[in-house]
């Protein structure tokens, strides 16, 4: 892929040439054709074979690895779409590549939607006697999943007109809210010029020591998200609507229930996560009330929450972040410093913030034999070499986890962020260590609080809203934008205590919250992930090198267990409030850290 003219020259963008030259190369037809002919091969071979109940092991291990490799193929077109895609939302030719990949998908799973309502159907002492064989130990895991699935699934005829019409449907509705978000510009007046910015270059004015310019970023904000309500509004009641509709057809009690399901997670589990984390909140509490007597202003704002407590260092150099990234893996095991490089030399990070472009960053794992990408929109500041250590963090796991075949190689969301955080622990590690003063520890430490925050705290508040949100929908039928308004600042009040006012602007920002619109309850696994690494960290401290291969061992699992049981082998009792209360105690650890350096600043 070529590099945009605009770029500035020391951000590298990604190399996608492994997976397609570009959006006409010939060979994304040729994959898509032959995925379509395999499929419909497939279901001639295996409809109605599966559930038989004299079906052997044999039989049954045959069609899962074909099963399996049937998607693994598959999914390399609609992951160079959806990469190519994201650098530019704007570009037609991307977008449409994108929805013919969907399309043609659809038509692919039209013929696989059998093979999961078959297993589906199987007797359970089929389904034992079957599982007893051990040459099906490595879909053990998958089959046992589609067994709790079962009972959810409509028929065959009905799941194959959802997957057709998903595109026209939920589908769209979320990549109109791609389009209409990514398009967004931001007007920003700076020494009396004004200029507009994409959402990651406003965004990071939040963390600007000019409390006017954090004013101006979050009216900025606003004004927009506002320009927008109606239609992000309309997506957000479609997709709630529709979703109503798929849980009380599939038969979900609760709206977070397939969620939970999917995550392989107990409902109680994350009841019990959240009731000890809101008991916690009295910590945000304290904490902003601190920061107020740092900053030395009579009351605290939303546009204050990450406010500086120390002078900026100017912008730090893409290519200091990456040594400071891979020297802090080094350091962790070698094993990790080597596995991190190939990100850097073989470019498979997407740098620079460009118009279009997707906001914020993520990973994409590709499938068990090809290597994930990382996107960026790098600017510069502290929080963005986090974000670099964060996504480096995912790509490591997908590298962990590529020993596992197609089906297991995801881990569940709630693993998806271990190790991510704890790749943000490591730099966050290093980075302490080369402070030269107390003030500069303990801004460190206060931003290393807010970041958590934002991770437990906030995510949890989100997930109460989008749980309120889903009820009211359907207690009340659709929602206006000041209805849902009102309700996010409740929720997201709720977490700042009397510490902090969330003032008019803020009440519209849960309009552009990507994870809510994309994966309805997703952010729940932020926090689980975050208290978990703290646990992991704590251990980590403890034993020192010996811990190593058990943090492997984690990450390589990938999905191939169940959370709560791959925890087990640790010692976790993930059922536990005292597991919970363990990782809030740590934070709060650094709370009275924080309180005790600045009671020195004082004196
Ligand atoms: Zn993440």
């Amino acid at each position: 892929m070529s590099t945009s003219v605009q770029d500035p020259p020391s951000l590298p963008s990604w190399d996608l040439s492994e997976l397609y030259h570009a959006v006409d190369d010939p060979r994304i037809d040729q994959d898509l054709t032959s995925a379509l002919e395999k499929a419909q091969r497939f279901e001639s071979i295996y409809r109605g074979k599966i559930s038989q109940p004299g079906i052997s092991s044999q039989e049954l291990l045959l069609a899962l690895d074909a099963y399996e490799g049937l998607l693994r193929n598959q999914s390399r077109p609609g992951c160079y779409a959806s990469l190519h895609y994201s650098t530019d939302t704007t570009d037609t030719a991307r977008g449409a590549l994108t929805q013919k990949v969907r399309e043609i998908g659809s038509k692919i799973s039209t013929h696989l939607i059998f093979f999961d309502l078959e297993l589906a159907k199987l007797p359970l002492e089929s389904f034992d006697r079957l599982l007893s064989d051990n040459c099906l130990d490595k879909y053990r895991h998958y089959l046992e999943q589609q067994q709790a699935l079962a009972k959810h699934y409509l028929s065959e005829a009905e799941e194959t007109v959802l997957e057709e019409t998903a595109n026209c449907r939920g589908r769209a509705f979320k990549r109109l809210f791609t389009e209409v978000t990514s398009r967004m510009k931001f007007k920003f007046e700076k020494e009396g010029q004004t200029t507009e910015l994409t959402q990651s270059e406003l965004l990071a004015y939040s963390y600007d020591a000019d409390r006017s310019l954090r004013q101006q970023a979050s009216q900025s904000l606003a004004a927009e998200l506002q320009n927008n309500a109606h239609v992000l509004t309309f997506i957000h009641n479609t997709l709630l609507h529709e979703k109503q509709i798929s849980d009380r057809l599939r038969g979900f009690e609760h709206p977070e229930s397939d969620r939970h399901l999917s995550n392989e997670l107990d409902k109680a589990v994350i009841d019990t996560m959240t009731e000890v984390c809101v008991k916690n909140f009295d910590i945000v509490h304290e904490y902003y009330d601190l920061k107020r007597r740092l900053l030395g202003l009579d009351s605290l704002a939303h546009y204050d929450r990450y406010a500086p407590l120390r002078p900026q260092k100017q912008q730090i150099d893409y290519n200091e972040a990456r040594q400071l990234v891979i020297s802090a893996f080094q350091r962790f095991s070698p094993k990790m410093g080597d596995m991190v490089k190939p990100f850097f030399e073989k470019d498979w990070i997407d740098v620079p913030p460009k118009p279009g472009k997707r906001s914020g960053a993520f990973c994409a794992a590709v499938t068990p034999d090809h290597h994930p990408y990382v996107l960026l929109n790098y600017t510069g500041k502290a929080r963005d070499v986090m974000t670099l250590a964060h996504e480096l963090g995912h790509g490591i796991h997908d590298l962990c986890a590529a020993q596992n075949h197609y089906l297991d190689y995801h881990p569940v969301l709630p693993l998806a962020e271990t190790a991510s955080t704890f790749a943000e622990m490591l730099v966050f590690e290093k980075v302490q260590e080369t402070l030269e003063n107390p003030e500069e520890h303990l801004a460190l430490i206060c931003e290393k609080l807010e970041d958590t925050f934002a991770t437990v705290f906030r995510q949890i508040s989100m997930f109460r809203f989008e749980r309120r949100l889903h009820e009211t929908r359907r207690q009340e039928g659709e929602l206006t934008t000041e209805r849902i308004n009102v309700m996010w600042q409740e929720a997201m009040q709720e977490m700042f205590g009397p510490s902090l006012t969330l003032g008019e602007d803020h009440q519209w920002t849960w309009l552009y919250i990507p994870h809510i619109v994309n994966t309805p309850f997703y952010v729940y696994a932020y926090a689980f992930g975050e208290l978990l690494v703290l646990a992991l960290y704590a251990r980590y401290r403890q034993e020192g090198e010996s811990f190593l291969p058990k943090y492997f061992e984690l990450l390589s699992a990938g999905g191939s267990q169940a959370p709560a049981r791959l925890l087990q082998t640790l010692g976790f009792d993930i059922a536990s409030p005292a597991f919970w209360q363990g990782g809030c105690d740590l934070i709060r650890a650094n709370l009275e850290k924080a309180k005790l350096l600045a009671s020195r600043q004082v004196s």
